[in-house]
């Protein structure tokens, strides 16, 4: 059974930088408005999370690790939704079952702070014969989670992240798309000094803080929409930030959130570099950064949430009225 566990585990956490996407967005669910990233041996060793967000209650930490523990599922109706968010209680699970995984977490109703840790999906010990329950200890306000030795009783999955400074820079690029699409949110990387944005400011500011000076004053912005009754379920909002002509990167830097989730879709990211044809030379690519809100019922929940493609209702429509949107700006700003 733990072996079949493993692998599911596996499916879902694919890697480092999968485990801190994970871990970032239950920070962001938190409330939290500080986001803190310790990384060791390209996360392999170490992926420690610190967040200043609720805290869990000490009660909820026994059971905290279990698969389909979630506190995001308030009632029965919100089931297709929220499933479509990836709130379903697989993430903290999974790790369990592929590292060693231990809490510190804080709530501002208690007055002490709690560590757990776990192992294949149950709390555990922190010494063998002691009680398996939370233990008491100093901490602030919201919550660390620490992942040591991912994969270490997966060795053919250990085997194939060898490359730590690969695993690295993947970790530092979600940490980077997330700062992006967070710009009032403080995240710091303590072993990436690259990556320290500083809170309020705007996402075009972010971006500039993060990909480098140059890239700000040739950025246009779009917003695109449905246009329709914005309740109905097939509306939709866009937000874009797009390099002009002047800026030429050697490969597309691409950024997509889907209702604050960062997703991966190469048809969406092919059709907009199609709208750079005739613009960019060859052999130049653009950023481009699409934040898209969708009714999450439209969201195919069939597809696992952290499969790596999207896929959605109408996928095509809004595809290409977000590239005629770009079009357009591009047009505009050539003249
Ligand atoms: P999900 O996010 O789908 O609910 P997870 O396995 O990612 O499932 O997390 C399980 C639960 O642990 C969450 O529902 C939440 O209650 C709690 N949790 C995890 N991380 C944090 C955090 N950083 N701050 C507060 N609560 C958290
Ligand atoms: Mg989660």
């Amino acid at each position: 059974e733990s072996l079949i566990n493993r692998i599911a585990a596996g499916e879902i956490i694919h890697r480092p930088a999968s485990a801190l996407k994970e871990l970032i967005e239950n920070c962001l669910d938190a409330g939290s408005t500080s986001i803190r990233v310790t990384v060791k041996d390209g996360g392999l060793k170490l992926l420690q999370i610190q967040d200043n967000g609720c805290g869990i209650r000490k009660s909820d930490l026994p059971i905290l690790a279990e698969r389909f523990t979630t506190s995001k599922l308030s009632n029965f109706s919100d089931l297709s939704r929220i499933s479509t968010y990836g709130f379903r209680g697989e993430a903290l699970a999974s790790m369990s079952h592929v590292s060693h995984l231990s809490v510190v977490t804080k709530t501002r109703s208690e007055t002490c702070a709690y560590r757990a840790q776990y192992s294949d999906g149950k709390l555990v010990p922190a010494q063998p014969g002691q009680a398996a329950e939370p233990k008491p200890c100093a901490g602030n306000d919201g919550t660390t989670i620490t992942i040591e030795n991912l994969f270490y009783n997966t060795p053919t999955r250990l085997s194939a992240l060898r490359n730590t400074s690969e695993e690295y820079s993947r970790i530092l690029d979600v940490l980077t798309k997330y700062a992006i699409h967070n710009p009032k949110i403080s995240f710091a990387g303590s072993s990436a000094p690259d990556l320290s944005t500083t809170a309020s400011s705007t996402i075009p500011q972010a971006i500039r803080m993060l990909y480098g000076q140059s890239i700000q004053k040739d950025l246009l912005e779009a917003t695109t929409s449905s246009g329709d009754d914005q309740k109905k379920p097939e509306s939709w909002t866009s937000e874009a930030y797009f390099t002009n002509a002047n800026y030429q990167s050697k490969k597309t830097i691409f950024l997509l959130f889907i209702n604050h989730r960062l997703v991966e879709s190469s048809r969406i990211k092919r059709a907009l570099e199609g709208v750079y044809n005739g613009i960019l030379p060859k052999g130049a690519f653009p950023f481009i950064y699409l934040s898209l809100e969708i009714d999450p019922r439209s969201v195919d929940v069939n597809v696992h949430p952290t499969k790596k493609e999207v896929h959605f209702l109408n996928e095509e429509d809004i595809t290409m009225k977000i590239c005629d949107a770009l079009q357009e700006k591009l047009a505009e700003k050539s003249q």
